[in-house]
């Protein structure tokens, strides 16, 4: 487990954040809800454990709406700009990668793929939903 760290912020810079450590996975998230939310085709997301996200600054600035209990979207209220996602149940919070652009984005994964409009050719896995140890059916689909 390294405790290096990543600076990351909202599109204007008013909200800063700090990741610490190693995410827990990295991947493309194809569902409807990041499309429709982030109004782009594929949302490339880091997950990590609660306690690896520090707000550094602008923490009264970052808006946040959950249209399911399961995750709340977080935004800058000056600029708009997405920040993360919280999924409070997991303890887990989606850092964009788009957000820290330092950290070396590696993903392992494409997730909820049988909902794409995208379909990339880049050899990893395409599981329908989610993988079973998060509760999905960790079924896997042709790119
Ligand atoms: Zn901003
Ligand atoms: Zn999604």
């Amino acid at each position: 487990m390294s405790d290096r760290s990543y600076d990351g912020s909202c599109f204007c810079g008013a909200v800063q954040l700090t990741v610490t450590g190693e995410p827990a996975v990295m991947g493309y998230c194809h569902c409807e809800s990041c499309r429709h939310w982030s109004a782009g085709p594929v949302n490339a997301f880091t997950l990590w454990p609660k306690d690896a996200v520090r707000i550094t600054q602008g923490g009264d600035n970052i808006g946040s709406y959950a249209k399911t209990e399961g995750s709340h979207r977080k935004w800058c209220k000056t600029c708009g700009g997405h920040v993360f996602t919280e999924h409070p149940a997991a303890g887990i919070i989606d850092v964009y990668s788009a957000v820290i652009p330092d950290m070396p984005f590696t993903p392992k994964l494409h997730v909820f793929y049988e909902e794409t409009v995208l379909r990339i050719h880049d050899g990893l896995v395409k599981l329908k939903d989610l993988p079973a140890e998060m509760g999905g059916s960790g079924d896997a689909l042709p790119e």
